[in-house]
């Protein structure tokens, strides 16, 4: 049964408890991409209108104990300015000095406590047993908005939301990803096409399998692609690539043949002899031994032309994961090609969060997509299992 909306608890003049995910690249205390904080003022602004008093809470990075670096201060910060209106940043997320800073009746109608993450029962409930019992003392109802972090068992999103069992619901922006990725995926329209690259290839070699059913054809790029070009024989030389998953792309590869499914790798490839700007860069084929030194770094403009053909009659696109080392400009020629062949297609075009995501806003194409998540991890793993935890966690 899917979870309950926002919109059938009567929240009116309670307090709520709003996991959201404002975990934002922060660099010298400024945000780099506030998405998720944009992302998180519709339900925000829904519950201020029925009265209610929100206590936000949210993890940043994976600190190890308190680290200063990883407070959320600034995105109270950036949340104030996009609210318009006062945002109270507790330096703690549990403990009776943040239960008596949020019961001062003259206090802002909306808080923000610090990174739930400081505290280790944040990831393992059994090392601060009293953890998520503390947390629910701040709410009369928990709603989870963190559509980012849905993937993840943190206590915050699958022990808490249990302990507001029958008062508790997804946020706005939750629904709204679920639902949309759920409907677009589970039954796509035809032809679906699937563009998969960047970096973490074990964590998205399960996706690529259950993507290799659903869609008509499979596109790997990015570091993914070195890891399937190795089991075709290549040598990639100082490309990234993971050698205890040759044995799993090779099985890919065979299913494809098997499903006579296309499955584009790189045709040429930009291989560069480090990451330094004075690296000697050069443009080679993929279909053969990578020169010695060399590591790819880019798709080729063969491949991107490969690629902008196979998309012709797409009905559905969904990306996740850049073609290159996008953040060094000379390497953000492929992802930056997909990006606009996406941003001019007729398709229903879906961005899968992450890094993607990043280099879309970055180039304004955002409003060009038909929907840009904010969940990488969250919405691969919706596609290979179907449900979430969090999502499972709030399931009536
Ligand atoms: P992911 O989080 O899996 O989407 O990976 C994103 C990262 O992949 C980005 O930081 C890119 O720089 C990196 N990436 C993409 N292509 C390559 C490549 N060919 N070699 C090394 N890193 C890459």
């Amino acid at each position: 049964m899917d979870p309950i909306s926002l919109t059938s608890l009567d929240v009116t003049n309670s307090r709520v408890l709003l996991r959201t995910d404002f975990n934002v690249p922060i660099e010298g205390g400024i945000i780099r991409d506030d998405m998720r904080v944009h992302a998180a003022i519709e339900t925000i602004r829904w519950l201020l209108e029925k009265g209610a008093k929100v206590v936000a809470i949210s993890h940043l990075g994976s600190p190890k104990g308190v680290e200063p670096a990883l407070s959320l201060r600034p995105v109270a910060r950036r949340l104030e300015m996009l609210l318009g209106e006062p945002v109270g940043f507790i330096n703690d997320c549990i403990g009776e000095a943040v239960k008596k800073e949020i019961s001062q009746p003259s206090g802002p109608r909306v808080y923000l406590l610090e990174n739930l993450r400081f505290h280790e029962g944040e990831k393992k409930l059994s090392l601060e047993p009293h953890f998520v019992a503390e947390l629910a003392t701040l709410g009369d109802y928990y709603i989870n908005d963190a559509f980012g972090t849905a993937h993840r068992e943190d206590s915050s999103c699958v022990a808490l939301a249990r302990a507001f069992k029958g008062r508790c619901g997804m946020g706005f922006l939750m629904e709204r990803e679920f639902r949309f990725l759920k409907s677009q995926l589970q039954n796509p329209l035809r032809p679906f096409y699937a563009l998969i690259g960047g970096a973490k290839i074990s964590s998205k070699l399960g996706v690529l399998e259950k993507l290799l059913e659903k869609c008509d054809r499979l596109i790997i790029f990015g570091a993914m692609a070195y890891t399937f070009l190795k089991a075709q024989g290549i040598d990639v030389a100082m490309s990234l690539y993971e050698p205890d998953f040759i044995q799993i792309a090779q099985r890919i590869l065979n299913r494809a043949k098997d499903l006579q499914k296309p499955l584009i790798l790189p045709q040429d490839l930009v291989v560069s002899q480090g990451l330094e700007e004075s690296s000697l860069v050069r443009l080679v084929p993929a279909t053969c031994d990578l020169p010695e030194g060399f590591q790819g770094v880019d798709i080729g403009p063969n491949t991107v032309q490969a690629i902008k053909f196979a998309l012709k009659d797409a009905k559905v696109i969904f990306w996740n994961g850049p073609a290159g080392v996008f953040e060094q400009e000379r390497f953000a020629y492929g992802t930056r090609e997909i990006a606009q062949e996406l941003a001019r297609h007729s398709a229903t075009t879906i961005i899968g969060g992450g890094d993607s995501a990043a280099a879309i806003n970055a180039m304004g194409l955002s409003d060009k997509m038909t929907h840009v998540s904010t969940g990488g991890g969250a919405s691969l793993e919706l596609i290979e299992k179907e449900n979430l935890p969090a999502l499972q966690a709030l399931e009536p």
